[in-house]
């Protein structure tokens, strides 16, 4: 079903009668990292060997996805997904001397996708190899936004995926501490470094050292202290990223807007709303999980008290 519904998006965004411009309309696509185009009629190609297969992988259909959500917004028949890393600017230049310029929550979609890795965009690198020493949320009655990784001073600290440097500085509790800022409108974020090894304004690619790891700023000891925010809201990286397998659980997320801030997940998963009289231990129970292993797909390492209306992952 998902399929169907993907391709009628796709051809409704595009109009399935650009076929027989395509002698004449012919651009090419260039694939060089950091310079992507791509035209209407490179996507009905696509479309066109989606519709011959039986088996669409998820890759592709992400793929398609991707275009197709560039395209419906765009005026023209060719859409420059970004021109070149260093030229990608989702913030004003106001901004870029704000930490975390954040925008309203209810100015946001109530439930909306990212796609964190593909062809066209990057591949996930984790930022440091280490094993994760505290979770995301809260800790001592304070929210832990991002989560600690353990490493050595000196260790290389590296992009996540590919993006630009908004951020590199000295900046009280996060100590020196990077921004970056990546196509699909995410920030990730690097705190407590020895060492800055990039620029506001610089490219990276995933996987660059962007800094070494240290103990700088409000920190206990080496780790790196790391965050996932979108528009300023922070999300769980432990939710969609697996710190101990190194990759992204899905290539796909879904966000969805709640009063607490945002909530984000893989979007091949299924989540639980907490109701009134919720634990741990009855939602686990419900969809035959231990506890443990619910707080696991949750990227948690406590149990903390569930509001009603909260969003758990529970496959
Ligand atoms: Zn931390």
């Amino acid at each position: 079903m998902k399929k169907v519904i993907n391709i009628l998006y796709l051809i409704t965004v595009i109009g399935i009668t650009h076929h027989n411009s395509y002698a004449t309309n012919f651009v090419n696509n260039d694939s060089i990292r950091g310079y992507k185009l791509i035209t209407k009629l490179r996507l009905v190609k696509l479309i066109d060997s989606v519709l011959e297969l039986e088996e669409v992988t998820c890759k592709e259909l992400d793929e398609l996805n991707y275009y197709a959500s560039v395209l419906a917004s765009s005026k023209t028949d060719s859409v420059k997904i970004f021109d070149n890393l260093s030229e990608l600017s989702i913030y004003s230049k106001a901004d870029e001397t704000v930490l975390f310029p954040t925008v309203a929550l209810d100015s946001l979609p109530s439930s909306f996708e990212l796609i964190l890795e593909n062809n066209y965009l990057s591949f996930y690198n984790s930022p440091c190899k280490g094993i994760v020493t505290s979770n995301f949320g809260w800790r001592d009655g304070r929210m832990h936004k991002g989560i600690d990784i353990d490493l050595k001073r000196g260790d290389p600290v590296t992009a996540a995926f590919d993006g630009k440097v908004r951020v590199a500085r000295r900046q009280g509790g996060f100590g020196n501490v990077v921004i970056l800022v990546h196509p699909n409108g995410l920030e990730t974020v690097y705190a407590h470094l020895h060492k800055l090894k990039v620029k506001p304004g610089d490219a990276v690619l995933s996987g660059q050292t962007i800094g070494l790891g240290g103990n700088t700023g409000h920190s206990r000891g080496n780790h790196l202290h790391f965050e996932m925010r979108y528009k300023g809201h922070p999300i769980n990286p432990g939710a969609v990223l697996s710190f101990t397998e190194h990759k992204v659980f899905y290539s796909t997320i879904t966000l969805k807007v709640r009063k607490t801030g945002l909530c984000a997940f893989p979007s091949n998963s299924s989540v639980h709303e907490v109701a009134r009289g919720d634990s741990w231990h009855l939602i686990a129970n419900k969809y035959g999980l231990s506890t443990k292993e619910l707080m696991a797909l949750n990227g948690i390492g406590k149990r903390y008290y569930l509001k009603v209306g909260q969003l758990i992952r529970v496959n």
